[in-house]
């Protein structure tokens, strides 16, 4: 016999539990399970008033901002209305039914106030980190470092010269954006008290710059249209994937390798944590890096080296010179020396040019009557050659990338790839909605959060048995 409804008399009561209602196997249980936000409260209270009305509880819209993360929610107005309408993004909030959910607003209003101020969303990667050391996720041996371009919230028709930067301050009521990117070049231009120096003037070099974020970077992939972007830097443990460290930077490679000393600083002072080894692309194979890591840090640089000194018209290369070390010298296939200084001077120099190398010359009489000078040095009287100062620091990472490690961490390197893929497609986070540096720094903390969330959820939780009835 066909079924009815019955009658749509509403129940005056009911018997109802969120958590009956959320399946065991749900994402969220997992990521609850590791999820201790205990001592935000106690990080956050400095900033909060002690009179007046009571505020929207901080871990609540953690929470919320974690569910957005996790789940791909890229707006807060539909995060709110997500959490309203779903049982298991309430109970992931510690809602009840009834419970109001705080309006979008609310975010945006936390987020440029107390959450930026007390540097809320680190001090929550943070936790979440240190909860991943505490699983054992974390082994510390090698980490990797790489960096992804995601567009800003910054439309492409409005760029402008960045000559035009200067009078911008003329206009009031500048952008929050505009303002702190303003603030930022004042500060990079500081006037020095009680000197005559007109107040700096920001400077910008850039060719095109945004006038809705003017820190995000005009920037193209291979055979694509320009756009303004940032880059999300992550640093790795290459055990399982955990992101040690998150920054974000303007989308320019110096920017993006200059992060990585920042975050292998910050990694150590704050969690004691240097690896044996650092895996990452060509772009982090310059010179100044090889040697900052090697003589500095005393960390294996698995990185392939940035090297533009091979000559591709069949002449003679650096290669083919012999460095002798104990006498600070090259020898030429030719068997001469090409030395950096050939007498002594009365005060000792180090010969040291602006672009950090040391100039290693031959003499003109050995290069005159030379059988190779047509292959070595057509065009000038005698060879020079340029030496970096931080040639032993390449030469350990050439020597590396010969052993079956270096093997090793190439495919390793997939791992912090793979993570980027994911940060895009799956929490599809490929343009950014909040706009500036700080806009930035918000969200890629947020992502990466939620991304040792989700990993520790999966590596270390298992869906609990059903209790029969
Ligand atoms: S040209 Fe000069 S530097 Fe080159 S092989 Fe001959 S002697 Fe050596």
């Amino acid at each position: 016999m066909m079924g009815s409804q019955g009658s749509a008399q509403e129940q005056l009561f009911y018997s109802f539990s969120l958590d009956d209602h959320v399946p065991r196997d749900h994402l969220l249980r997992g990521i609850d399970r590791f999820l201790d936000l205990g001592e935000l409260r106690q990080h956050l209270a400095p900033y909060y008033s002690h009179t007046g009305r009571p505020s929207i509880d901080p871990e609540l819209m953690v929470r919320m901002l974690i569910v957005g993360y996790c789940m791909g929610i890229r707006s807060e107005r539909r995060l709110c209305e997500e959490v309203h309408l779903n049982l298991a993004y309430r109970w992931f909030c510690r809602l009840d039914l009834d419970d109001r959910v705080p309006d979008h607003s609310t975010f945006s209003k936390n987020r440029h106030g107390r959450f930026r101020q007390s540097d809320a969303l680190r001090f929550v990667f943070e936790a979440v980190l240190r909860r991943c050391m505490g699983e054992g996720l974390v082994q510390g041996e090698g980490f990797a470092i790489d960096a992804s371009v995601i567009k800003a919230d910054a439309n492409r028709a409005r760029g402008v010269p960045g000559s035009e930067v200067a009078n911008w301050r003329n206009g009031q009521d500048c952008s929050r954006a505009v303002r702190e990117y303003l603030d930022g070049l004042e500060a990079a231009n500081p006037v020095t008290e009680g000197s005559d120096d007109r107040p700096a003037e920001p400077r910008e070099t850039r060719k095109t710059i945004s006038l809705t974020d003017p820190a995000a970077r005009w920037t193209a992939a291979p055979a694509g249209p320009a756009f303004f972007a940032y880059s999300t830097n992550y640093l790795i443990d290459l055990s399982v994937g955990i992101i040690v460290d998150v920054e974000a930077t303007p989308a320019f490679r110096t920017d993006e390798v200059e992060s990585t000393r920042t975050m292998l600083n910050r990694v150590e002072q704050r969690f004691n944590l240097k690896p044996h080894r650092l895996v990452g692309d060509m772009a982090y194979g310059a010179a100044p890096m090889l040697g900052w890591l090697v003589h500095d840090k005393h960390i294996e640089p698995h990185v392939p080296v940035w090297d533009k000194t091979a000559r591709t018209d069949g002449s003679l290369s650096i290669r083919d010179f012999q460095w002798q070390a104990d006498r600070n010298e090259y020898i030429c296939p030719a068997g001469h020396p090409l030395r950096s200084e050939w007498r002594q001077f009365a005060n000792p120099r180090t010969h040291i040019t602006n672009a950090d190398t040391v100039i290693y010359r031959a003499s003109q009489k050995s290069c005159s009557g030379c059988a190779h000078k047509e292959n070595c040095c057509p065009n000038t009287g005698h060879r020079k050659i340029a030496r970096s100062v931080y040639e032993d620091a390449r030469d350990v990472a050439r020597t590396v990338c010969t052993t079956p490690a270096y093997a090793q961490s190439r495919r390793d390197r997939k791992k912090v790839e793979m993570l980027f893929a994911h940060l895009k497609r799956i929490l599809k986070l490929d343009r950014l909605r909040l706009r500036g540096i700080s806009g930035a720094h918000d969200e890629f903390l947020l992502a990466a959060t939620a991304q040792n969330l989700r990993r520790m959820a999966k590596k270390c939780w298992t869906v609990p048995e059903a209790i029969p009835v």
